[in-house]
């Protein structure tokens, strides 16, 4: 059982982390190289709990018992000390939590749990890092934290048992949902979820549909946000950071090629939300409109084929991180559900559209050769022998 969580960096992650765990009874060390972050994140917590209490959440007492519990300190080693488990949230740079984790390592008594909270990194080199790598383990939490409700546990290949089912634990102590899956490249949801960003812009790029039109389609469909706006509020920079990482990993495999027209904008800092210009242009008065017309020569889709299109690209890549071992139907299901929002997860879509529809019209799009990367709808392996047994 976690009774004491210590938590090295006090940024978006490791503050909402915090708030969490303080909400779940646990005890929290938290640690920062800036002190001032540190701080910051204090006040952010106590601003959380508060929202909470005025929800009738939570009362004022149980609030104000949470936050003595929590405790900032100075020095790594403190964060560690008496802890069940550490969750390592700063920078996402290989060499930092490499250095982290080696620290961690080396103070941390020898059944503490470490955790990273990395969105892209290997949890298999933050294990290296240490001597324990039996007792090391990915604890991916979605922004915000408070707020979203699953957690992937990603196990590296060396994750012992008693570890895994310790992170399981902790995650549903937390009153969150927990999917388990290996240390591949985007996990699950940043994976699986991939086509539903980029296949929109490629769609845009070909003249396939506009920015409003692809939007409207989708969020009809039942998703919470149109892929546009989900980029413009992430950012295309950071969109685009996580377009290169799954390219790199997956040997440039031509559906995860970051699309050009967002690298120009990129480029341009024309980031989305944050730069007040993206997909959308913001204005002051809270007011948006699109600011790209539709590119290439394409012929328009119907919306019914704009959603075909993203949804049959993230069955196709559900089947492939299945079959490559990277976490089972129902965990992909519950991740796309609760970690991006989707009305269904993909094997559930697969239940209602048909198996055999499904290979059809993958090779269908496959085919048509539209403007998409084509190993996009290339039907994956285990999907083309389900269906032709
Ligand atoms: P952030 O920039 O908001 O916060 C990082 C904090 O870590 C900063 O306060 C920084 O001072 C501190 N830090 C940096 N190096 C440190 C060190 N050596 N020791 C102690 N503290 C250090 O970043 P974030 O958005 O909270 O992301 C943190 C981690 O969580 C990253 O690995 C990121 O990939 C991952 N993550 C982020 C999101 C997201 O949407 N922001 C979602 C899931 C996972």
């Amino acid at each position: 059982m976690v009774s004491v969580v210590g938590i090295v960096g006090a940024g978006t992650m490791g503050s909402g982390i915090a708030q969490v765990c303080l909400a779940a009874g646990q005890q929290v060390r938290l640690h920062d190289l800036d002190p001032a972050a540190a701080l910051a994140a204090q006040a952010r917590v106590r601003d959380g709990l508060d929202r909470w209490v005025a929800k009738g959440r939570m009362s004022a007492e149980a609030r104000d018992a949470a936050m003595d519990r929590l405790e900032l300190v100075d020095e790594l080693g403190a964060a560690a000390t008496q802890a069940d488990l550490v969750i390592e949230a700063a920078a996402e740079d290989a060499v930092v939590k490499g250095r982290i984790f080696a620290a961690l390592d080396a103070v941390a008594g020898p059944e503490v749990v470490l955790a990273t909270n990395t969105s892209s990194l290997s949890v298999e080199a933050c294990a290296l890092a240490t001597r324990r790598p039996e007792r090391v383990i990915g604890l991916h939490f979605f922004n915000p934290a408070p707020l979203m409700e699953l957690v992937e546990v990603v196990g590296a290949t060396r994750t012992a048992a008693p570890t895994s089912e310790l992170a399981l634990d902790f995650v549903a102590s937390l009153g969150k949902t927990a999917v388990y899956c290996s240390d591949a490249p985007g996990f699950i949801v940043n994976r699986v979820g991939r086509a539903f960003v980029i296949e929109a812009v490629r769609m845009l790029e070909a003249g396939e549909g506009s920015v409003a039109r692809i939007d409207a389609a989708l969020e009809a469909a039942g998703y919470p946000m149109g892929p546009f706006r989900l980029i413009d509020l992430i950012g295309l920079d950071v969109d685009l950071a996580i377009d290169r990482i799954l390219f790199e990993a997956f040997d440039e495999a031509e559906r995860f090629a970051p699309p050009g027209l967002q690298a120009g904008l990129v480029q341009a800092r024309l980031l989305g939300r944050k730069s007040g210009r993206g997909f959308y242009a913001y204005s002051d008065d809270g007011s948006t409109a699109p600011a790209l017309e539709a590119g290439g020569e394409g012929s328009a889709l119907s919306d019914v084929q704009i959603v075909e299109r993203l949804e049959l690209a993230i069955i196709n890549e559900a089947y492939r991180a299945v079959e490559e071992g990277v976490a089972s139907p129902p965990d992909v299901d519950i991740a796309m559900r609760l970690g991006a929002g989707h009305p269904h997860g993909p094997f559930e879509r697969v239940d209602a559209l048909g198996l055999r529809h499904v290979v059809t019209r993958l090779h269908e799009l496959r085919e048509l050769g539209s403007a998409s990367a084509a190993d996009q709808y290339t039907v994956a392996a285990s999907l083309w022998q389900i269906a032709t047994v």
